[in-house]
């Protein structure tokens, strides 16, 4: 599970300090996920970037399986980001490397052998639905396969947590389609907790337990998805 405690990011100073994300709580579950919706301007990406450790917080806290992320070293810091698997709006697949050879990549930097890596990459493969594409590069893949290449690539690293910043945000509505139901089979067979970033409102009814809506840093309100859709 991922907690944010009073999570604060700060741009500038003094009189030109701008208060991106205004002291935000909130936890997600193992086997829930939580969606933040915002418009543009929100702070979702800021969020993001604050949420994968990229950008230090100004202040507070990002918990993860009860670990506190934010007070560790820049070496800790590495490995401590591995148990947030990250998925944005472009896949950022290597357009050079296959399907496979884009999912072995992180197994490559950890030092996995080759034969455990070929093992892990089929299964993946596997879990995405896309075994049949190992060899086809990301040009020969839909928008939609390919963001499943980036999703199988992020969950290499057995994260606990995955971050999907604007991760359907640009795709067809089969597409879109299709990687909720990705995200919902792992949110219930792996028990990730996934955070969804998004500014669409209709992908968040699809797929989210619980909502919280972003507004200048601030959330304006939050409850399981039920409850605001009956009482907008
Ligand atoms: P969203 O992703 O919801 O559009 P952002 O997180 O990109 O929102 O931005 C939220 C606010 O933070 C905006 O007002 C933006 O101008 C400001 N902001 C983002 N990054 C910086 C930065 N590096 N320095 C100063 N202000 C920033
Ligand atoms: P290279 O010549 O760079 O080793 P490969 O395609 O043989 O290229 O392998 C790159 C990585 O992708 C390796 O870790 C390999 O195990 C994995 N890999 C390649 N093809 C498959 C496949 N069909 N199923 C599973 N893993 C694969």
């Amino acid at each position: 599970m991922i907690q944010l405690d009073q999570l604060t990011k700060v741009y500038g100073h003094g009189a030109g300090a701008t208060t991106v994300l205004d002291h935000l709580d909130f936890e997600i579950a193992a086997g829930e996920i939580f969606a933040v919706v915002g418009p543009s301007g929100a702070g979702k990406s800021t969020l993001a970037q604050t949420v994968s450790l990229l950008e230090r917080p100004t202040s507070g806290r990002v918990v993860v399986n009860g670990a506190d992320l934010t007070a560790l070293g820049e070496r800790e810091l590495r490995a401590a980001r591995r148990r947030i698997g990250t998925i944005f709006q472009s896949d950022g697949l290597f357009s050079r490397r296959t399907a496979a050879q884009n999912v072995a990549l992180p197994l490559e930097f950890l030092g996995v052998t080759p034969g455990e890596r070929r093992t892990r990459v089929a299964e993946l493969l596997e879990r995405v639905g896309l075994s049949a594409k190992a060899g086809h590069y990301p040009h020969q893949l839909s928008g939609g396969q390919r963001q499943r290449v980036g999703i199988a690539r992020a969950l290499a690293l057995r994260p606990s947590v995955l971050l999907a910043d604007e991760a359907t945000s640009g795709l067809d509505p089969a597409s879109t389609a299709s990687i909720v139901g990705l995200l919902k089979e792992l949110r219930d067979e792996l028990g990730l907790s996934i955070l969804f970033i998004t500014h669409e409102m209709d992908t968040v009814v699809q797929l989210a337990d619980a909502v919280a809506r972003l507004d200048h840093g601030r959330i304006a309100e939050s409850g399981r998805l039920l409850d605001l859709l009956r009482d907008p």
